[in-house]
């Protein structure tokens, strides 16, 4: 799953490049609403797999992110938050957006696999603020994005716990005797 991400690396400018709150705030809300995506698919995936306990907790986690989305505007008030293009994103080295991940979801993942997703997802996304809080331009700056670090840590470690509990699998599991076909 991961050869693609070299190639696709951009000389995107990284987030010390944002230069206010509004610029900051959108790039946050579009770290939210990937992570429901992500999650809701994520869900899917584990219903697909029966496993009821996970994808109930994947459709809450995506309620959770939502519920953060929807603060951001909440919280930005009077703020008029860019639209931001892919050519003005500045993830740099932090790459967010994972639609190529996700467009590469096995049907046959299991909630190991599912798991390691959420986790990578969630601590680029930590790293991303984490970057933030460093070469933050202003005091506001630095107090959202420390906000948004911790919110992070805390997802981080909610997935490195759940991955106790799911145990990386067998080596084989991905050796299908049925393969479905795939439409490109
Ligand atoms: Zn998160």
């Amino acid at each position: 799953m991961s050869e693609d991400k070299a190639t696709a690396k951009t000389s995107q400018p990284g987030p010390e490049a944002i230069e206010s709150v509004e610029e900051l705030l959108a790039h946050a809300y579009v770290i939210e609403v990937d992570a429901v995506e992500r999650y809701n698919l994520l869900a899917d995936q584990m219903e697909v797999h029966n496993n009821s306990e996970l994808a109930a907790l994947f459709r809450k986690l995506a309620g959770h992110e939502e519920h953060h989305a929807k603060e951001i505007l909440e919280r930005a008030g009077d703020k008029a938050l860019p639209k931001l293009k892919s050519s003005d994103y500045k993830w740099g080295e932090f790459e967010a957006p994972e639609a190529a991940e996700l467009d590469r979801a096995h049907y046959l993942m299991t909630p190991w696999h599912a798991l390691q997703m959420a986790l990578r997802a969630e601590k680029r996304a930590f790293a991303f603020f984490d970057q933030l809080v460093k070469t933050a331009k202003d005091d506001e700056m630095k107090k959202w994005s420390e906000e948004f670090r911790e919110e992070e840590a805390e997802h981080v470690r909610l997935v490195e716990e759940l991955l106790t509990r799911y145990p990386e699998p067998a080596e084989d599991w991905a050796e299908d005797p049925d393969p479905p076909v795939y439409l490109e």
